[in-house]
Parts: C-alpha cells; sequence; structure tokens
C-alpha cells in the first residue's frame, strides 16, 4: 500500500443536477422530480465507515436544504463539509452577482445546517477557466480557503489544458489573504493530460486499469491523489431522464452497477482522508 494519504470527495448532487441534462430538466421542476440523493449519501457513509475513510463532500446548498439529516450525519461521522454550489450552475454562465448570490446562499444553508464554518468549494462541472477567475476574489471575501475546480485536460464540456497539475496558490489576494486551488489529477504523456481523477473516466475504464494509472501518477509526481465521484454513480436504479443526447445518456448511464465495487476496491487499496487534512493541515506537504 502506497504511504501517500490521498484524498477522498464526493459531490453531493442527485441524478437531475447533472449539467448534461439542464437542456432536459429545468431548475423549477426539480423539486417534482423524486429525490434520491439522500439515500445513496446513506449508503456512502457506511460504506466509508466500513473502510474507516473521511472525506470532503462537497455539497449542493439545495440538497443540503432539503436533507438537514444528512448533513449532520456527516458532520458527526467526522467529514468535511465543503460547498459545490446552491444550484450546480455553472460558474462561467453566471455573472459575478449571480455566482456571489449563489454560493453565498450555499455557504450559509451549510453552516446553518452544520454549525461548522465552510472553507472548501468545487465549480459544479469544474466551470473555471480564463474567462472567470474572478471566481477566487469572491471565493476569499466569503471566506472561502481553497477550491477544488479545475480540471487540467481538453473535453468539450469544461477543462483548463494548460493551468498547473498539481496543488498551488491562485494569484488573486484579498485583505492578505490568498486561497489555493487543488486541481484534479492527470497524467501527462507526450505533453498531454488525461484525466484520472474518477467520474465517467473510472466508470468507463476496469479498476485494474484505473489502479494502475493512480500508481503511475502516484509514483512518478509523489503528489496526493484525489478522487472525486458522486451519490448517483452507485445507483442504478435511478429514473432514466428522456430526450437527453445519446453522448449524455452514455456518459450517465455507463456501468453504474460497476461502481460501488469499484469504489469499495479503491477504499481498500490506498489511504484517504478530507481535503482539509490532506492539503491545509499538514504545510510541510
Ligand atoms: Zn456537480
Amino acid at each position: 500500500m502506497s504511504q501517500i494519504i490521498n484524498a477522498m470527495t464526493v459531490d453531493i448532487e442527485d441524478y437531475f443536477h447533472v449539467a448534461a441534462f439542464e437542456k432536459n430538466i429545468a431548475p423549477t421542476n426539480w423539486s417534482n422530480l423524486e429525490l434520491r440523493v439522500e439515500k445513496n449519501t446513506y449508503r456512502l457513509l457506511e460504506l466509508f465507515s466500513q473502510y474507516k475513510v473521511k472525506s470532503t463532500f462537497f455539497t449542493l446548498g439545495w440538497v443540503a436544504e432539503r436533507c438537514p439529516n444528512l448533513i449532520k450525519a456527516i458532520v458527526e461521522q467526522g467529514h468535511e463539509l465543503a460547498s459545490h454550489s446552491y444550484a450546480h450552475q455553472r460558474a462561467f454562465t453566471q455573472t459575478q452577482q449571480e455566482f456571489r448570490d449563489d454560493l453565498a446562499k450555499s455557504k450559509q444553508i451549510l453552516e446553518d445546517a452544520s454549525g461548522q464554518a465552510i472553507i472548501g468549494y468545487r465549480a459544479p462541472s469544474f466551470s473555471v477557466n480564463d474567462s472567470n477567475t474572478w471566481v477566487y476574489d469572491i471565493l476569499m471575501e466569503l471566506g472561502f480557503e481553497y477550491s477544488s475546480s479545475t480540471y487540467p485536460i481538453e473535453h468539450d464540456l469544461y477543462g483548463v489544458p494548460n493551468w498547473p497539475r498539481f496543488k498551488y496558490e491562485r494569484p488573486e489576494c484579498y485583505q492578505n489573504k490568498k486561497i489555493i486551488e487543488i486541481p484534479v489529477p492527470t497524467s501527462r504523456k507526450n505533453g498531454k493530460n488525461t484525466g484520472i481523477g474518477g467520474g465517467g473516466y473510472f466508470r468507463l475504464y476496469p479498476y485494474w486499469l484505473s489502479k494502475r494509472r493512480i500508481d503511475a501518477y502516484l509514483k512518478a509526481e509523489q503528489q496526493p491523489y484525489s478522487f472525486y465521484f458522486h451519490p448517483w454513480e452507485i445507483d442504478p436504479e435511478q429514473p432514466k431522464i428522456s430526450g437527453a443526447s445519446v453522448k449524455s445518456k452514455l456518459r450517465h448511464y455507463l456501468n453504474l452497477s460497476k461502481m460501488e465495487g469499484k469504489v469499495i476496491r479503491l477504499l481498500e487499496d490506498y489511504q484517504w482522508n478530507t481535503m482539509k487534512s490532506v492539503y491545509l493541515d499538514d504545510v510541510a506537504k
């Protein structure tokens, strides 16, 4: 087993929040759909407890508002609660005012529900790029200390292939304070980055291949690895969204039934802790 402690993260949202379905389901209709995120997240809490893993839960304010007991369970079990925005709108589609209002609302709801300060943020669909670096100014103004909102790969929906691949301090400054960005892990070959941080790639590849890539990353980079996934990825029974494109459906529904087993293998094969613990608490890292 590798000695490096890695960061486990989950983005707490439901199957109907994903950006790929935004043309098919309006946010005003979310409340009419079957809520499955609560049950699926309790299942993840069970797994994390079984394997003695602490995780960061980047949670939508929209979910926290509806599932206050879930939020209490997350923090009572020693996990880190963080923000994934209120309403899962991609940051680069918002004005600065819209972004600030949504973020402040999510932070307030999460802090009220948990009784804890919220210092971590992940943008929906990794939606930070050269067009909206003002996101970091607003995060600092609202008291955030880190963000994990960038994926340095080429992708049709997001991605900043030329941005840093590892944890770094952003150039923005607010009242002498700085903020750090923790990009999703990538492997680099022939000048090109490939995503290895979780999500669709992890569901697509057989476990042994993902493991080989993670092991190669840990060996070559000597950096902590971080993994992200979603509660809906372990839920093959979720209602199917009609009218979505073939590509969106393929990405969303691929290998859902295999996901829980693969996550369990990750929990067994590596050491994990929260983002805050891995990247912020140990200044020597
Ligand atoms: Zn999300």
